[in-house]
């Protein structure tokens, strides 16, 4: 792999050379959306430019091209998650639409009255209202799992609720609010000894440390393309081959059946079966070119970059007064959500955005999260690979000047 540094790979990301409020852009909102460096913008001009065609249709060139195209992200996207074929791979426009596929197809038809669903409590929206959509349908429960008060999930807990009527964990790789990394493979292990299947949530996991879907052994794992330097609207759910088998089709329509009668109408194998209609071809592209971008470096050498990056901006907000991160789980990612004395987080970020500092204010769509701290708000700054000490000392240096003007 070709050596990391974040001076190096800054280089790849024109809009980090941009300035906002007459500042160079800091952007920390990463947890949000990741930049794009300029291979997979080159990708998506290129696919514009000089190779768009629908796929699977028509024997002519350009429509063989794209077809390969597509199926080559397909395929890279199951080397990225360990995957065994790229057959176990569907693409969807993203985390929650994986979520919602899981649930409208495999919950439709596994779920029923009496049946448990647990979802910890710092899980994203989109890992929470989906269930509770078919759980209301199927007169199934979706049971919280409490937090220890350091965001870690109460795994003593964890295992109480877990039993017979247990059909379905969704838990995230790591949380866009705590930054949480819990351990998905030991809790995934004790949910499969009660016969439950796990779906994890990656969108905030892909980006920060390699995974591996087998070594997890979850029955489905989905991500988000543009948490992970691709274009938006594109994102891929994995689902385990014995699991993925049994599914029913989700959205009807063309590319997912095999033969259309009135009578009769026969479908496509997976993966094509989940995915009716015209993908999203130039996202696939592009997402091929941020796999083939982000795993040409060495990515240990990455997570143990933001690791130290992490720990730096601890010690560094640490020495502002009144500011309190949230959340001090030792096996975490470079997630700092913090609340500042005197001040509500929509000030926070608009203070910082005046100095071209971009993070995020809100509940984060992590509202039973918030509300285990006492809270409806708080601001977060989230890292990248690309980020830098320097940048981290402009956050705390212009915090220190709000708490200062205040
Ligand atoms: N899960 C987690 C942990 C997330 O951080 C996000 C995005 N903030 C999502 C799911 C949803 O991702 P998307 O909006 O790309 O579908």
């Amino acid at each position: 792999p070709a050596a990391f540094s974040p001076e190096l790979v800054r280089g790849d990301f024109p809009i980090l050379h941009r300035t906002v409020n007459g500042h160079p852009l800091v952007w920390l909102d990463n947890g949000a959306t990741t930049q794009k460096p300029r291979q997979v913008i080159e990708a998506v001009a290129g696919f514009y430019g000089a190779a768009n065609s629908n796929i699977h249709r028509g024997a002519h060139t350009m429509a063989r091209e794209a077809t390969e195209a597509y199926e080559g992200g397909r395929a890279a996207v199951a080397r990225f998650l360990g995957a065994p074929s790229p057959e176990n791979i569907v693409f969807v426009r993203g985390t929650t639409e994986a979520v919602n596929l899981v649930a409208q197809t495999w919950g439709r038809a596994n779920l029923g009255p009496g049946d448990d669903i647990l979802v910890p409590v710092l899980e994203h929206h989109s890992n929470i209202v989906p269930w509770q959509l078919i759980a209301k349908e199927t007169r199934a429960r979706v049971v919280p799992v409490p937090l220890e008060p350091d965001g870690r999930i109460d795994l003593d807990a964890y295992a109480d609720l877990l039993s017979m009527r247990t059909q379905l964990v969704a838990v995230s790789q790591a949380s866009n609010v705590l930054g949480t990394v819990p351990p998905v493979k030991e809790m995934t292990a004790l949910a499969h000894r009660y016969g439950a299947k796990v779906l994890v949530d990656g969108a905030q996991a892909v980006a920060h440390f390699p995974v591996d879907v087998q070594d997890l052994d979850a029955d489905f794992y989905a991500f988000s393309g543009h948490k992970l330097f691709a274009p938006t609207g594109i994102g891929a759910l994995y689902v385990k081959p014995e699991v993925l088998a049994g599914m029913a089709p989700w959205q009807g329509g063309g590319n997912m059946i095999e033969s259309v009668d009135f009578g009769r109408t026969t479908f496509a194998p997976v993966p094509h079966l989940m995915e009716a209609g015209t993908g999203h071809i130039s996202g696939v592209v592009g997402m091929l070119a941020a796999l083939n971008w982000l795993t040409s470096f060495d990515r240990d050498a990455i997570a143990a970059y933001e690791t130290s990056l992490m720990a730096y901006a601890q010690q560094a907000l640490a020495t502002v007064p009144g500011l309190e991160v949230l959340g001090s789980a030792p096996d975490r990612i470079a997630v700092l959500t913090f609340t500042l004395a005197g001040h509500d987080p929509a000030e926070i970020a608009d203070w910082l955005d005046r100095d071209g500092i971009a993070v995020r204010a809100g509940h984060h769509c992590a509202q039973p999260a918030l509300a285990h701290y006492g809270l409806e708000s708080a601001a977060r700054a989230s890292l990248a690979l690309y980020n830098t000490s320097q940048e981290v000392d402009q956050l705390v240096a212009s915090l220190q000047r709000l708490q200062q003007a205040a």
